[in-house]
């Protein structure tokens, strides 16, 4: 399903993070420790009044040391360019700047729903400062302390209000939608424009996609893809477009709207950190996954080439290690053909259910191979499984003690599940609850 977007654009102090935080709360994400990956405050999902959206700080977005309007000025680009809503935020405490009065000018011209918050509004005596922003001209100004979490409802109304309606994209029941994510020139939209000029590929450019997202369809031996989000990966030029946290942003909505991601990395140049970066967040998302070594034409190889990289590739991706490498070329279309088949597997996986029966027979067979852990003297016990979910398959755990299921044991039965389940390319919740 797609998401309203919605952006905080403001001046720096104005409290663009601490309301994102409000409006985010702590949310306890079902997430495995995964060392060297950091969590960017900057997209989060959010909801208010069962309505689901994504929010983005532009405060967020780091783009170098640029004077201060140039920034608001490429933060407010990014804003008209993300979403669908955006959250203007000024502070009663300064009242309203040059640079605030720039924004808007821009904000303006773009014909963006906004939506005007004053923050630092602690105490009721201060609402006589409100009338002050009804002179920028946008409206109604809604009056919030990110401090007290004061106000954020009547904002969050205003907000929802403008969501868009036709939000819903018609896509086969069947289709397998796709985003390729990378660092910029490891040849995503090369890989895009290849698949489509396949033999056999008949394309549609699907209608009703909305004005920021480009989504196309295409199908291939009766199974119809779609790549998500393309419009992200033509080259635009513009000056924010080159750093990581536009690049990272751009990442996290398309793999919001996928099934499986493609996580494509330069054969030619191998393995940096912010691929890692990248995969984590794929990872994180619980999506299928495929790992594309692409600009393979490139490379002086001889017979161990592909297993070197191969075993880098396993051990620079701990956390991968279910996901399928396909090595090709977008440029010469060399081993391009092996792609979609792996697509279409993984997410084949991702929507595995295995019958309970025989998944606590499995289990039982488990614990008599590996016994549960003890701890000071008492035993996990695992009276009963059942998955609950797919994309990914989420398994449930009864137990006695759900203390008592430690990392390495719930190891041990993801090893042991993917050792009997086809589970490769998706990976797998393990979630254990207490019950005797
Ligand atoms: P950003 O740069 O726009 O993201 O602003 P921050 O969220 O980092 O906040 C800037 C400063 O304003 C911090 O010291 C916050 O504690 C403070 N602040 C944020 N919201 C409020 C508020 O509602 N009232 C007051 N008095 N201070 C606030
Ligand atoms: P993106 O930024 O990830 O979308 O990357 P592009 O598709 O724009 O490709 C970046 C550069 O890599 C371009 O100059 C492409 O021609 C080149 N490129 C893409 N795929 C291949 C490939 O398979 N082999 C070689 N040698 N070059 C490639």
């Amino acid at each position: 399903m797609t998401k309203p977007v919605v952006a905080i654009v403001g001046r720096p102090n104005v409290g663009k993070s601490t309301i994102f935080n409000r409006i985010v709360g702590e949310r306890v994400a079902i997430v495995e420790d995964m060392p060297g990956v950091t969590r960017d405050r900057l997209y989060n999902k959010a909801e208010w009044l069962n309505h689901e959206f994504n929010i983005i700080d532009t405060g967020g977005i780091e783009l170098g040391d640029e004077p201060l309007l140039a920034q608001m000025r490429q933060q407010a680009e990014i804003a008209i360019d993300e979403a669908h809503v955006i959250i203007f935020l000024v502070s009663a405490k300064e009242g309203i700047t040059a640079a605030d009065q720039e924004v808007v000018n821009m904000l303006f011209r773009s014909k963006k729903p906004v939506v005007l918050g004053v923050n630092k509004v602690d105490n009721p005596e201060m609402r006589d400062q409100l009338y002050e922003f009804y002179g920028l001209g946008i409206g109604e100004p809604f009056p919030i302390s990110g401090a007290h979490g004061l106000g954020l409802g009547d904002l969050l109304d205003a907000v929802v209000d403008h969501f868009p309606t036709d939000l819903e994209v018609a896509y086969g029941e069947e289709a397998i939608k796709m985003a390729l994510i990378g660092r910029p020139n490891v040849g995503k939209s090369s890989l895009v424009n290849a698949l489509l000029g396949e033999e056999r590929v008949i394309v549609s450019q699907i209608p009703g996609t909305t004005r920021d997202a480009i989504d196309t369809s295409f199908t291939k031996d009766e199974q119809e893809y779609v790549v998500i989000d393309t419009a992200g990966m033509r080259k635009r030029g513009k000056v924010y477009e080159a750093t990581e946290k536009y690049s990272v942003l751009r990442s996290l909505k398309a793999i919001d709207r996928s099934d499986v991601i493609l996580v494509v990395i330069n054969g030619e140049e191998g393995i940096i950190e912010q691929d890692k970066k990248i995969a984590g967040y794929a990872h994180e998302a619980g999506r299928a996954i495929v790992i594309v070594v692409n600009k393979w034409d490139a490379l002086e190889k001889d017979h161990k080439t592909m297993q070197r990289f191969v075993e880098d590739i396993r051990q620079e991706f701990q956390f991968l290690s279910y996901a399928p490498i396909v090595f090709l070329s977008a440029k010469t279309k060399q081993r391009l053909h092996l792609l979609l088949p792996e697509v279409k597997k993984v997410s084949e996986n991702h929507h595995l259910r295995v019958s309970t029966h025989v998944l606590n027979d499995m289990i039982m067979d488990a614990v008599a191979m590996n016994p549960t852990p003890t701890d000071k003297g008492k035993r996990l016990k695992i009276n009963y499984v059942t998955q609950v979910a797919v994309q990914p398959p989420t398994f449930v755990f009864f137990v006695n003690e759900p203390e008592l299921m430690h990392f390495s044991y719930r190891r041990f039965l993801e090893n042991r599940l993917r050792a009997t389940f086809n589970f490769e390319g998706t990976p797998i919740h393990i979630i254990s609850r207490k019950k005797n």
